[in-house]
């Protein structure tokens, strides 16, 4: 028997296993850092931003499984898209996590995210699922001095 949540599982222990562009970007634009300080997550993000559009980013995560799948899935959801657009991402991830009815056009936006769905039930892993966006912000507004999860 075919099962969703399998598939699901399946990708995000793919995401874990071989994580996408974890890197450190040498003289990137920005960086920030991010902490989950209920899990012990931490996240070192780059990001090379030319006329509004995210050209490159790289990420190093030290942290649990969600965070780690979450963060790699993240890069691949925002690499080539212009930053209004993966701040858009952001709203709607965030808005499913949570568990938040979506309409398609905005299941399509977020795409293989969709998958980290499952999150909303387990309040705690919230914090682990968005920690990379909150970094991804923290990048844009030139913050270096680190952020944490406060929601
Ligand atoms: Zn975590």
């Amino acid at each position: 028997m075919f099962d969703i949540h399998e598939l699901y599982q399946e990708v995000i222990m793919d995401h874990n296993r071989r994580p996408r562009n974890f890197q450190v970007l040498e003289g990137a634009d920005m960086k920030a850092e991010g902490y989950n300080p209920l899990c012990g997550d931490q996240i070192t993000l780059y990001m090379n931003v030319r006329e509004g559009i995210i050209e490159d980013v790289g990420i190093q995560v030290s942290g649990c499984a969600i965070s780690k799948a979450s963060a790699s899935m993240m890069t691949e959801g925002i690499k080539g898209k212009t930053v209004k657009e993966a701040e858009i991402i952001f709203e709607k991830f965030r808005e499913l996590v949570k568990g938040e009815e979506l309409d398609d056009e905005d299941l399509d936006l977020l795409g293989d995210l969709e998958i980290l769905s499952g999150v909303s039930r387990y309040p705690v892993r919230i914090k682990c699922a968005v920690l990379s966006w909150h970094t991804f912000k923290s990048a844009l507004s030139g913050n270096t001095d680190g952020v944490a999860t406060t929601e």
